[in-house]
C-alpha cells in the first residue's frame, strides 16, 4: 500500500502515520466512510468518470442523470437505468465493501454514508448505511414523488412503466443532478459527521455537492480525515492522511493491521 503524508508529503509503505491512523481508530468512538462510484468500481460498475461501454458510449452520463433529459427523452433515461440495473445485478460487492463491514467490528460506530445507488454496501454486510442518492432497485412516481413497487406499475406503449394511481412515468428512485438530497438522509449525514472521531473519504471525486461539504464540516468538529483514492481530489489537501491506492486494497489492510496483522 502506497500512501503519502500530508505533513512532509513522502511516499512509504511504513509512514508513521498509518501507526498514527490504526490507533486513531483503535480509540475512536464514532467512525464515518463516506464513499462513492469508486468504492465499486472493482465491483465493474464504471464510475461517472470512466468511459460507458457498447450502446451507451456516446453519452456523457452527467447528461442522462437529469430532470430535464427524462422530460425531453423519458424512454432514453428509462433504458439507460435499466441496463444500470441489469450491469449491477451481474455485480458483487468486492473486497473494500466487505472490508468496510469488517470495520464495523472493531469500532463502536461505524456509518456509511454513501453516494452510490447500487446498495452493494448493504449486500457485503454493512448495517447502518445512509443513501444520500437513493437506490437503484426502487422506483417513483415522476409526478407524485412516491416509491411505486414495479408489480404494481402499468406497462405503457412506449415501453417504460406508468404509475398506477395517476398514469404519469415511474422513473427510478434517485438523486438526479440538478435535484435536492432526501432530508432526511442529509439531515443525518451532517450530524453524523460532525460527531466523528474519523471520518474516511472512500472512491469519491469530491466535486458533487452537498455531498463532498461532509469532509470539511467533520474537519471542522475536530474529526482525522483519511482519504483513499487512486488519484488526487479536490479533498486531498485538506485529508490528514491519503492512502493513494484503490480501495479493495487498501481498506482490507486498514482492517488487517486492525486485527494485529503486524
Ligand atoms: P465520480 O465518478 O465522480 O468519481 C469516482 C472517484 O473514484 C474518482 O475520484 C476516482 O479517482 C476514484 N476511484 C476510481 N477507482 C477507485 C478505486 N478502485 N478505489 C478508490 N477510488 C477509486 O463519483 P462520485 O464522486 O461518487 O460522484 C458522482 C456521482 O455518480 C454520484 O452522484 C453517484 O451517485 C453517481 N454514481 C454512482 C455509481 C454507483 O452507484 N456505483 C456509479 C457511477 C456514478
Amino acid at each position: 500500500m502506497s500512501q503519502i503524508c500530508q505533513m512532509c508529503q513522502k511516499e512509504s509503505p511504513n509512514h508513521p502515520i498509518t501507526q498514527s491512523l490504526i490507533s486513531r481508530l483503535r480509540s475512536a468512538q464514532r467512525v464515518v466512510a463516506l464513499t462513492g462510484a469508486g468504492v465499486s468500481a472493482e465491483s465493474g460498475i464504471p464510475t461517472f468518470r470512466d468511459a460507458q461501454t457498447g450502446l451507451w458510449a456516446k453519452y456523457d452520463p452527467t447528461q442522462l442523470a437529469t430532470p430535464e433529459a427524462f422530460a425531453r427523452n423519458p424512454k432514453l433515461v428509462w433504458e439507460w437505468y435499466e441496463w444500470r440495473r441489469a450491469l449491477r445485478h451481474d455485480t458483487q460487492p468486492n473486497a473494500g465493501h466487505y472490508a468496510l463491514a469488517a470495520l464495523a467490528k472493531h469500532v463502536p460506530r461505524l456509518v456509511v454514508i454513501t453516494q452510490n445507488i447500487d446498495g452493494l454496501h448493504q449486500l457485503a454486510g454493512s448495517t447502518d448505511v445512509i443513501e444520500l442518492h437513493g437506490n437503484l432497485q426502487r422506483n417513483k412516481c415522476s409526478r407524485e414523488n412516491i416509491v411505486i413497487e414495479r408489480a404494481t406499475a402499468r406497462p405503457t406503449a412506449e415501453g417504460l412503466l406508468a404509475c398506477p394511481r395517476c398514469g404519469a412515468y415511474l422513473r427510478p428512485d434517485v438523486v438526479w443532478f440538478g435535484e435536492a438530497l432526501p432530508r432526511d438522509a442529509l439531515e443525518r449525514a451532517f450530524v453524523e459527521s460532525t460527531q466523528c472521531d474519523v471520518f474516511f473519504i472512500i472512491g469519491t471525486s469530491g466535486v458533487v455537492e452537498p455531498a463532498a461539504s461532509l469532509p470539511r464540516y467533520a474537519k471542522r468538529a475536530g474529526a482525522f480525515l483519511v482519504e483513499i483514492n487512486p488519484e488526487e481530489t479536490p479533498l486531498s489537501a485538506i485529508a490528514d492522511v491519503v492512502l493513494r491506492g484503490k480501495s479493495g486494497e487498501v481498506l482490507p489492510e486498514i482492517v488487517r493491521r486492525l486485527e494485529g496483522g503486524d
